[in-house]
This record gives structure tokens, C-alpha cells and sequence, in this order.
């Protein structure tokens, strides 16, 4: 997490997380063809069809991405919530809102990520944690109150995933002009245990089904909406003084309705879930125009409309995007890297420094050493 002061200096920082190749690849054939070069680079090469070829066509048919930050399969569910959202804590008891999403195909980690397992939470369970650390270690003239809701947004429908038979909900605006779930559980509660139990439950009811490409592609998107309020005693009186609201979000698979040979209902929901993903784009995109002057359009499906407090104004936004390393997954990861690489600030970007070039070249040696004893291995 860059930080430079100015909140609106940083709207948005984008991770990439290349998870370990899994055995289903494995036992396909696939090689690894997306590799970390460095902290913020990542390389993917196009697989050969054959692989005495791999040396000579690398060098055309690799391209490079940098990102704010970048993990391969080294990194522990700690590094990855250390350099993504720990930094955003601060803020939000600071009264500054932020949104974290963790976004790619199906398959490629974003619910490990944030969900992750009870011997390795993700980011949901860490961020509470340090949230209610570092509130207890704040003055006492203030008194907060943190407040937990967990819902799932599918085909255009938002249910609460803690108490699924509540039916659907709609989005109201309340007497402050902020945007709320009417009817959503709120939980409140300080046990990291209790959390991740409830956490886990909700997430066994979100709506899974099974498609032409993934048996169990997820077209919903999870949201677990964090809301921190802020009290000051003043004459003995509590009196409101901040609220802010953290969004961490497990968005739907990015794969294409068309690779999936939906048909029927199936199209339908693909096509609700790119106009989600596809209205958080734009979103993001005007919210990162120099001026921030753009019109951004919320109303143009039910997670903007949810998030539009939250990525507008003083909002800190990081989108963590989900690859895998596998050949076979090659079309999937290159559209992944272009959707993070469009995201990207491009103030932001500008202020990475280059590396020198002797770095690189030993860098690129080492990658050449692993395909060879790839090859060699095949
Ligand atoms: P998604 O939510 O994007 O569909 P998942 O998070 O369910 O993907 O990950 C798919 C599978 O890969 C799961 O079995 C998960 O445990 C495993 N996996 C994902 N990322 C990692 C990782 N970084 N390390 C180890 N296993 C992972
Ligand atoms: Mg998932």
C-alpha cells in the first residue's frame, strides 16, 4: 500500500496473486507460463504448441505487466494482507472509507484469498482482528462501535448470506444520504473465532452452479461490508462524529458468458455479472480521471450503486487480481493482467522506479533455467 498523504493521491492500488499450479493442472500436462520477475512484475508467455520451440519464441511471445504489488505461490495469506489492506485500517478509524476486491476467473483463488481456511484466514478475519486491536488502542475519548454485514449479489438480487431465508433486499438511502441494505443482518462482535465461523456459513450459501467450464463457477458476488462508527463524549453526551465503511468484496468470476457456452438463464446471469464488473470498471476508471471531474455513473447496477460512498469521496480502493500459472489457463490470465493493468492509476503507475536492466537480464536467466528443466523434465 502506497502511502502519500493525500487520500485522493491513491484511488486505487492493484495486486496481482499467481496461485500455486493445482493438481487438476498438473495432471493435465500444463506448464507455468505466468511467473513474478519482482515485487511488482509479472511475465506471462504464450505456451508452445511444441516445446523444443520455447526458447527461441519466448522472446516474441512474452509480455510483461507491472503492478503495485505482485505474489506468486511463495506468498502466505499474511504477505498478501499486509501489502494490500492492513494499511487501509488507519483510515477507516480515521473516518475514511475503503474497498478492497479480489477479482479474476473462477478457480484462481479470490475466496482463498479473502475467505481463505481456518488454518489460513484471509483477508476478512485479518482485517477485523487489526481493526478491533488497533481501536482498542485508541483514546478513550472516543468511543467506536464496529458493526459486520455479509451479503452476495446475484443476477441484480442482493441476500443476506447470514440469514439467507430473509428473501431479497433492496438498497435504500438513509436520512444521511448514505446507501444501506434495508433489512441485513448486522452483527457485532469482537470474537476473530465467531467471525470466521459466521463468515464460512455464509459462504456455503452462496450461489454456486456448475457450468460447461468450471464445475462450480461462482456468479455471485460476496460482500462483507464492514461499518465502523465513531462517538465523541462530549458534556457525558455521545454525540456521532464519523462513520466509515469498509467493503471487502469476493467479486464473481471474470470469465466471459461466451467461453462458457452459457445458454438460456445461464446467459443471462453471465451477462448481470460482466455488467457488474464491467460498471465497476467505468466506475473506477472516471474516479482516476486527473480532477475526478468525470460523470460517474452508480445506478448502473447494484454493486456500484452498494459501493458509490465507498469509491467516491475520501475512498482508499484496492483490487487484488486472481491468476493461475497454468498453460491451459493462458487466454483466461492474459484477459486478467489487461482488465488490472486498464485498472491501474495511472498517476500511480508513474511513480514506480525502473529497475536496472542487469537486474532483469538475471531475472529473465533464471526463468529460462526453469523452462529448461521443465522441458527437460517433459
Ligand atoms: P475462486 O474463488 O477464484 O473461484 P478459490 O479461492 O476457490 O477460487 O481457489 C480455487 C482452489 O485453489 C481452492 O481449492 C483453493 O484452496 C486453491 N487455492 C487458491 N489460491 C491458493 C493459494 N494461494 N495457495 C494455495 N491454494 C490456493
Ligand atoms: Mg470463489
Amino acid at each position: 500500500m502506497k502511502e502519500t498523504g493525500d487520500p485522493k493521491d491513491q484511488q486505487l492500488t492493484v495486486a496481482l496473486r499467481i496461485r500455486p499450479l493445482s493438481d487438476s493442472e498438473k495432471d493435465e500436462g500444463a506448464t507455468v507460463v505466468a511467473h513474478k520477475v519482482d515485487d511488482q512484475m509479472v511475465v506471462l508467455m504464450d505456451p508452445m504448441e511444441d516445446p523444443d520451440d520455447i526458447l527461441r519464441a519466448n522472446r516474441s511471445r512474452e509480455k510483461s505487466f507491472l503492478f503495485d504489488v505482485a505474489f506468486d505461490f511463495t506468498a502466505t495469506q499474511e504477505d498478501v494482507y499486509r501489502a494490500t489492506t492492513k494499511g487501509l485500517i488507519e483510515g477507516l478509524i480515521s473516518g475514511y472509507n475503503a474497498t478492497v476486491f479480489a477479482y479474476g476467473p473462477t478457480g484462481c483463488g479470490k475466496t482463498y484469498t479473502m475467505l481463505g481456511t481456518d488454518e489460513e484466514p484471509g483477508i476478512y478475519v485479518q482485517t477485523l482482528n487489526d481493526l478491533f486491536k488497533a481501536i482498542e488502542e485508541t483514546s478513550d475519548d472516543m468511543k467506536y462501535s464496529v458493526s459486520m454485514s455479509y451479503l452476495e449479489i446475484y443476477n441484480e438480487m442482493i441476500r443476506d448470506l447470514l440469514n439467507p431465508s430473509s428473501g431479497f433486499l433492496d438498497l435504500r438511502e438513509d436520512a444521511k444520504g448514505v446507501i444501506q441494505v434495508a433489512g441485513i443482518t448486522e452483527v457485532s462482535t469482537i470474537n476473530a473465532e465467531e467471525i470466521m465461523q459466521l463468515l464460512m456459513k455464509g459462504n456455503k450459501q452462496r450461489t454456486q452452479e456448475p457450468t460447461a467450464a468450471n464445475q462450480t463457477s461462482s456468479r455471485s458476488h460476496a460482500v462483507l461490508q464492514v461499518a465502523v462508527r465513531q462517538q465523541s463524549r462530549y458534556r457525558d453526551i455521545l454525540q456521532e462524529v464519523r462513520f466509515a465503511r469498509l467493503f471487502m468484496i469476493d467479486l464473481a468470476g471474470s470469465e466471459r458468458a461466451a467461453q462458457t457456452q452459457n445458454r438460456g438463464q445461464r446467459l443471462k446471469e453471465g451477462a448481470h455479472i460482466n455488467r457488474s464488473l464491467l460498471a465497476l470498471g467505468n466506475c473506477i476508471n472516471a474516479l482516476s480521471e486527473k480532477g475526478g471531474n468525470k460523470y460517474v455513473n452508480y445506478r448502473d447496477s447494484k454493486l456500484t450503486r452498494l459501493l458509490k460512498d465507498s469509491l467516491g469521496g475520501n475512498s482508499r480502493t484496492v483490487m487484488i487480481a486472481h491468476i493461475s500459472p497454468a498453460s491451459t489457463a493462458f487466454e483466461e490470465s492474459r484477459n486478467t493482467l489487461v482488465y488490472a493493468d486498464r485498472a491501474k492509476n495511472i498517476r500511480t503507475r508513474v511513480k514506480r522506479n525502473l529497475l536496472n536492466v542487469s537486474y532483469h537480464i538475471a531475472q529473465y536467466t533464471n526463468i529460462i533455467s526453469d523452462l529448461r528443466s521443465e522441458i527437460q523434465r517433459l
